[in-house]
């Protein structure tokens, strides 16, 4: 038995935002070094999972495993169960008066209590990475889109989570932009981070993702490796979208 460990395990998931019925009996399973590619129409419920996955949104009802424990609000901080899952989004989101490496070491040292000489040392570390050997004392107002969100990675990473959620994280970037940070996600996923990856850049599902799940409506209609899923999609509706995006 070579089986992998189990980082994430969704069933029957649902969510509402009032009457809208957001996400419909989910079930997803993301075992260790996975990466998952989410793809969808806009309003398909792409970034709700997704913040179901990390807590900042609280499901109605059905089970979030990780890493084969039941998390559930009223048993568990979620803030600490949160330093597991991180997070980039479409917006970086950087402290604008803090320095490069000042916002990567925020919340190791404030949140994790981690020595300052040693999220330094950790976060030069991740800044080299990421390809920002030569940032490290400068504010975000002086970077490109592209190096905001490597660095908005790198802050991520410093809490060491052991799984990594990804909202379009490449959306709101000019498109000569867009492939330094696909390559550094990409590089993550060569040294076997965990990645729940919402995208609209089939390339880079298709070169790098392991599972590809297409959402629709608030439900995932198909999933399946890139190569199925782009070559042979079962689904009228996967087709559909997939005619629309390729
Ligand atoms: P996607 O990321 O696939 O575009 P979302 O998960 O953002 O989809 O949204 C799914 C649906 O839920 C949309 O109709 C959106 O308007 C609605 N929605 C998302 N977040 C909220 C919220 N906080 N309050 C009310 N409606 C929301
Ligand atoms: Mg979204």
């Amino acid at each position: 038995m070579n089986e992998k460990r189990e980082m994430i395990r969704v069933e029957k998931l649902n969510k509402s935002f009032g009457d809208l019925h957001v996400l419909k009996d989910i079930d997803l399973e993301v075992k260790e070094s996975d990466v998952v590619v989410l793809i969808g129409a806009s309003g398909s419920g792409k970034s709700t999972l997704l913040r179901c996955l990390n807590f900042l949104e609280i499901k109605d009802n059905g089970t979030v495993i990780l890493e084969g424990e039941k998390i559930e609000k009223e048993t568990h901080n979620l803030n600490k169960v949160r330093e597991k899952v991180g997070m980039v989004f479409q917006h970086f989101n950087l402290f604008p008066h803090k320095t490069v490496l000042g916002n990567v070491i925020e919340a190791p040292t404030q949140v994790k209590g981690v020595e300052k000489k040693k999220a330094i040392e950790e976060g030069k570390s991740l800044l080299d990475k990421v390809g920002l050997s030569d940032k490290y004392d400068v504010y975000p107002s002086k970077l490109s889109g592209g190096q905001k969100q490597r660095v908005a990675i790198a802050r991520a990473l410093a809490m060491k989570p052991d799984v990594m959620l990804f909202d379009e994280p490449t959306s709101a970037l000019d498109p000569e932009l867009v492939g330094e940070v696909l390559l550094t996600m990409k590089e993550l996923a060569k040294e076997g981070m965990t990645m729940v990856v919402v995208t609209h850049e089939m390339g880079f599902a298709k070169e790098v993702a392991d599972w590809v799940v297409y959402m629709h409506d608030g439900k995932i209609v198909e999933y399946g490796h890139p190569s199925e899923m782009f070559e042979n999609p079962k689904e009228e509706r996967t087709k559909a979208f997939l005619n629309s995006v390729l």
